[in-house]
Order: structure tokens, then C-alpha cells, then sequence
């Protein structure tokens, strides 16, 4: 007997059918002499739908009511399963994040997780009952206002309630057939992985691939929690999500042989490029443009200084940040283009993100120039470069992304010999 946390996606529970056949196999688990607790996400596009709403009474709403709309939307998904398991004859009991013991920072729209005390799911499971918990939520230790962990947020709330349970997997259900080398909707034969380390699946994650959280896969790594990443429309195998590459070197040697050099391709069309022309080559130059990026709340991904053309004593930075953050991030430098003396700024969002990931290019020479070959044979044209230990990225104009993907995919031999994926459902969006 285990104990298993299941979560389900909003493509799994987006209609009453599915919601349906969602219990049915929640059900099944627990007849099988598991303890289950379940994570529901909102049913379908529910939360995007509440997030139009909101703009259209009101631009900028204020963060704490914004919250308090989109938990509703998990709200309705988990008391729905309950009373579905319910009609199958089994107990259930629906919790908000709040009610399931997920506290939080008070940071609404992107609340961190710092404590759970699941004491209610506990009991519920030792009285035989099945708990529902709303993903994607908790409550504010400070403020005790209902906060909300960020888009995609409930792959985080499943993993953390497993780790608080110390459940035996984590089941993250959802409308794919677990992760594949590619997106399935640009390379068609994509290949599943049956088993990925927390490490590849973060610069996955971090990538673009939109299969798992990223934080949720730190948050397993911190507290080694299985990830078991599956459909709810099938039955195959999935992706297991386990062990750290760091392990795995040392006690793990033999194997490492067995693992390919690359794991797969991931793309983002979610990210601008900005470039800061002329800026004077002294001293501090960079630590001022990035420290006002900082205190602006932007994450910054790629940075590239080219080295100053001998005739002005002038470079030019360019770096990418996600899109969303763009025009924030134009006006906090222009403000600063006097006191810096940089020429001009220059945005462009119509770019992507191309990485390469593989445990195996640490150890194995010629993997850049490989990708790079693979980019060019496809006739795109490479306008930044970041890599990390395990990870080559490139940025390219967004409508060459496909292509790219594509070019990589093949170049490294991951193309299977028939189409093993299935998109079940969802809308992508
Ligand atoms: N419903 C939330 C979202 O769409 C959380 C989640 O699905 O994980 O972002
Ligand atoms: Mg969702």
C-alpha cells in the first residue's frame, strides 16, 4: 500500500464527462489499497476566462481580489470530484489550499510556498475518505489573504502535499502521453522519455516545455518526491521524473552509459529580446541597467555584451525577458538613458528560444557545433547563445522556431520511426 498524491489538469476535469472519468480512476487506485489525494487544477480554460473577466471591469485590478477570483476556479473543480467519487460510493472530501494547510508568502498572483500542514488531509485520509485539494492556492501566513502560486501553480501544490505526506509518487495527470523529446504539435515524431533526472526536467521546464512547473520540479528535487508524468485519457507508461544527476555520478555509474547525450528540444515564443545600444564602456555600466531590471521584479534569461568597437568605446548589451514584461522594462531604462549615456534602446518580441537539453553534452565533445549545424542547415539565423552544463540555447526570429525544433530534433537521432504521441485535449492555451 501506497501513498499516491494524483493531479489532474484542467484538460482532465474540463467537462462533467471527464470529471466523470477522472473519479472513476481515482476511484480504482483506492480500491487497489492506495491512499490517494487528489489535486484538481480549474476545469479547462476556466482560469483564463476568469482573468478576461477581470480586465473587463477593470485594467489593473488589485492583486488580492484577482486571487480571490482565480481560486474559485479550483474551488469549483474539487467540490465537482467530490461529489462524483461520492456517486461512485466512495467518501470524499473537497479542501481549499487554504483548508489543505498551504501557506504561503504574501506575494498575490506568484505566492511562494513555506510551509505545509496538511493535518486535515491526514485526517481525512485516516478516516478513509478521499481527499480533493484546489491546486494553484494557499493562504498568506502574514495577511492570511488566499493567495495564488502562479500560472500552472497546482503541478506545485501537488508536489509540495506530497512531500508534507511523504507520499510514495507524485502523478501529475494530463492531456499528453508524459514528456516527449519535442513538442508533439511541431515534431510529430517525437519520442517519449521514459525516464528524465529533476536537473534536465528543470532546464526542460525552464525552456518552454510546458509539460511541468519548474518550480515544481525544484520543489521535487529538494525533497526527492518522485514525479510520475502521465495522461488521464491512457493508460501508457508516461515519464518518470527521479534522481539527480549528481547522484547519479557517483553511485550511479554504469548506467550513465545507457542514458542518450540529449534528452530533447525544448522552444519558448514567450520571450523579447532588448538591446541597450551604445552604452559607454566604464566601469558599472551593467551593474546599473540590471539592477534597475532587478527592482522592477524582471527576471532576465540570455545577456550578451559584445566587446566596445575601438573607435566610440561603445557596446551594445542585448538580453531576453519574458514578453509580458517588456514595455515595464523599455520604460524603467529609458528613465535611465541620461544618467547612463547609452544611444538608444531597441525591443523585439518576435523571437524564440531553442535549447538543446542533455546530461550526456557534459562528457561528449561536438555537441555544440552539431546543434549549431543542425540550425544552419535549416537556413535560421542565430542571434544570441547561452548554455549551461547541461543545456545549449539559441535565440532566433519566432517564425523560424518550428524549423529549428525541428532541425535539432533530427540532427541528434531523437526522431522515432512511428508517431507515438497523442494530444488528447486541451487547447494549448
Ligand atoms: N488553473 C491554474 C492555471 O490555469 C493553475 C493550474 O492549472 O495549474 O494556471
Ligand atoms: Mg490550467
Amino acid at each position: 500500500m501506497a501513498v499516491v498524491v494524483q493531479k489532474y489538469g484542467g484538460s482532465s476535469v474540463a467537462d462533467a464527462t471527464s470529471i466523470k472519468r477522472v473519479a472513476q480512476r481515482i476511484v480504482a487506485t483506492k480500491k487497489a489499497g492506495h491512499d490517494v489525494v487528489v489535486v484538481v487544477s480549474a476545469m479547462g480554460d476556466t482560469t483564463d476566462e476568469l482573468l478576461d473577466l477581470a480586465e473587463q471591469v477593470s485594467p489593473l485590478p488589485p492583486g488580492r481580489e484577482l486571487d480571490m477570483l482565480l481560486t474559485s476556479g479550483e474551488r469549483i473543480s474539487m467540490a465537482l470530484l467530490a461529489m462524483a467519487i461520492a456517486n461512485l460510493g466512495l467518501e470524499s472530501r473537497s479542501f481549499t489550499g487554504s483548508q489543505a494547510g498551504v501557506i504561503t508568502n504574501s506575494a498575490h498572483g506568484n505566492a511562494r510556498i513555506i510551509d505545509v500542514t496538511p493535518g486535515r488531509i491526514q485526517s481525512a485520509i485516516d478516516e478513509g475518505a478521499i481527499p480533493i485539494v484546489a491546486g494553484f492556492q494557499g493562504v498568506s501566513q502574514d495577511s492570511k489573504d488566499i493567495t495564488t502560486l502562479g500560472r500552472g501553480g497546482s503541478d506545485t501544490t501537488a508536489v509540495a502535499l506530497a512531500a508534507a505526506l511523504t507520499a510514495d509518487v507524485c502523478e501529475i495527470y494530463t492531456d499528453v502521453d508524459g514528456v516527449f523529446t519535442a513538442d508533439p504539435r511541431i515534431v510529430p515524431t517525437a519520442r517519449n522519455i521514459p525516464r528524465i533526472s529533476y536537473e534536465e526536467m528543470m532546464e526542460m521546464a525552464a525552456s518552454g516545455a510546458k509539460i511541468l512547473h519548474l518550480r515544481c520540479v525544484e520543489y521535487a528535487r529538494r525533497y526527492g518526491v518522485p514525479i510520475h508524468v502521465r495522461s488521464s485519457f491512457s493508460v501508457k507508461e508516461g515519464t518518470w521524473v527521479v534522481g539527480s544527476l549528481a547522484t547519479a555520478e557517483t553511485t550511479n555509474e554504469g548506467n550513465e552509459m545507457e542514458q542518450p547525450i540529449i534528452s530533447g528540444v525544448a522552444h519558448d515564443r514567450s520571450e523579447a529580446k532588448i538591446t541597450v545600444v551604445g552604452v559607454p564602456d566604464k566601469v558599472g555600466e551593467a551593474a546599473a541597467i540590471f539592477t534597475a531590471l532587478a527592482d522592477a521584479e524582471i527576471n532576465i534569461d540570455m545577456i550578451v555584451q559584445n566587446v566596445s568597437a575601438a573607435s566610440t568605446g561603445r557596446t551594445d548589451i542585448s538580453f531576453t525577458l519574458p514578453a509580458n514584461d517588456g514595455q515595464t522594462a523599455m520604460n524603467t531604462l529609458n528613465k535611465l538613458q541620461e544618467k547612463l549615456g547609452f544611444d538608444s534602446l531597441r525591443y523585439n518580441d518576435q523571437v524564440g528560444k531553442v535549447s538543446l537539453i542533455g546530461a550526456g553534452m557534459r562528457s561528449h565533445p561536438g555537441v555544440s557545433a552539431r546543434f549549431f549545424d543542425a540550425i544552419a542547415g535549416a537556413g535560421v539565423n542565430i542571434e544570441m547563445i547561452s548554455t549551461s552544463e547541461i543545456r545549449i540555447s539559441v535565440v532566433v526570429g519566432m517564425d523560424q522556431v518550428d524549423e529549428a525544433v525541428a532541425a535539432a530534433h533530427r540532427a541528434f537521432d531523437l526522431d522515432s520511426d512511428q508517431v507515438e504521441a497523442v494530444v488528447y485535449g486541451g487547447t494549448g492555451r
